[in-house]
């Protein structure tokens, strides 16, 4: 073996066992080296007792699974390519053809767009049902329901629905029938610090790590996180099929995000509910919804199940505003940044059509637009928000 080419692929030099930072280290493969063709054989990376392939997981993307299942208080977790990525492996993992799923008119649009357009092409079929009405979905359930995606707070509009009421309704079901219906719940706005949805009885939890686990705004990822055994193993032999993998930078970047979750969680929901408190004393707006103002839809269940809220609050403009003024007062602010996402450092503005969004009627006449807060000074977001105001009422 004296070409060098071949020496530095086959370095006889490995660095000495024992090296011990505070940070996780970042493994990358795609082949995973084994000893013995019986080592190949025996080893198993469902249990994350070994290493086979690099879409089955490294010291790294295990490390990132074990910290997110304790943070949701959870004991499995698998990792997905985004959010949404996360959301379409549950899916695929647990429906057949016949059978039908549920999610809240208020759910994230995406979620609702896969299972209309695609999940309709595999004979599954998709149901609507109102979040902050039991009794509906109590009504929409039958033989052939197999999955209940809940989301709290809802997407946009905000309403907080009693969660432990819509998953008792999918419990009483699953008293008299054969095949459990699985509760799945879209927790990225709670990310696992608001609330601790394993214990209101959710079966899945799913999150956009894109959004708090990270923070930065500069990766995407998912996870989906269970208690049962069962369920974690139909999860991850899906994803394991579909060939979902995440890449070890990306997983560097929310290990790195991770250890201040809760403070960037406080500190945003502190500036949120500020600017919230301040919006519902502004004549220009008809409504402001954030689930910690009274007047906001599912007050009470926010009050009684969640310690903490998320950096989200939407705003629905007096009718007499037309489209075009809100979209002009939307252009003008300066440190809100026009995009998709939240819960990085930058805070961001969407303005939303509402009533195409919804298979039931929206209540609201005037156009709908979201914050997503960020770290800046409250009051430098306060008083961008106040020259917007002024510059399109002026206008
Ligand atoms: C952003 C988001 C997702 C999707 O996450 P991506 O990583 O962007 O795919 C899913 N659910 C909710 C509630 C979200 O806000």
């Amino acid at each position: 073996m004296s070409d060098a080419s071949t020496q530095l692929i086959h370095h006889p030099y490995t660095p000495p066992e024992g090296f011990a930072s505070a940070a996780p280290g970042v493994f990358k493969a795609s082949t995973v080296l084994f000893p013995s063709v019986a080592e190949m054989h025996q080893r198993d990376w469902r249990d994350k007792s070994g290493y086979t392939y690099g879409l089955h997981g490294t010291p790294t993307s295990f490390t990132l699974e074990e910290r997110l299942a304790s943070l949701e208080g959870g004991l499995y977790c698998t990792l997905a390519p985004s959010g949404l990525s996360a959301i379409t492996l549950v899916d695929m993992a647990l429906l057949s053809a016949g059978d039908e799923l549920l999610v809240p008119d208020n759910v994230y649009g995406p979620n609702r767009a896969f299972a209309q357009v695609e999940l309709a092409k595999w004979g599954i079929e998709l149901r609507v049902y109102d979040a902050m009405n039991p009794s509906d979905l109590a009504a929409q359930l039958n033989s052939k329901t197999r999955l209940v995606w809940l989301e709290a707070a809802g997407s946009v509009s905000m309403e907080y629905p009693d969660l432990p009421a819509l998953i008792a309704v999918v419990r009483q079901a699953n008293a008299s029938r054969a095949r459990a219906i699985v509760t799945a719940l879209d927790n990225t706005w709670g990310a696992g610090v608001a609330f601790a949805a394993f214990d209101l009885g959710v079966d899945i939890s799913m999150q956009a790590l894109t959004k708090y686990p990270s923070g930065g705004a500069d990766v995407l990822m998912g996870s989906v996180v269970t208690r049962d055994r069962a369920l974690h193993e139909a999860i991850q032999m899906t994803h394991s099929r579909l060939g979902l993998g995440v890449g070890a930078n990306d997983v560097e970047l929310v290990l790195r995000g991770l250890p201040t979750v809760h403070l960037r969680y406080a500190r945003q929901d502190a500036t949120t509910r500020a600017l919230a408190q301040w919006a519902s004393q502004q004549p220009q707006f008809a409504a402001v919804l954030h689930p910690a103002l009274p007047d906001s839809p599912g007050h009470a269940a926010f009050v009684r199940d969640a310690q903490a809220a998320a950096c989200l609050f939407s705003v629905v403009f007096d009718a007499r505003y037309s489209q075009a003024q809100v979209e002009g007062f939307c252009d003008r602010l300066s440190l809100f940044g026009l995009g998709y996402s939240w819960a990085g450092p930058m805070s961001l503005v969407v303005p939303y059509n509402m009533p195409n969004m919804r298979s039931r009627p929206w209540p609201h006449a005037g156009v709908l637009v979201r914050f997503a807060i960020g770290l800046e000074a409250a009051a430098d977001l306060q008083a961008d928000l106040a020259q917007a105001l002024a510059a399109m009422d002026a206008a």
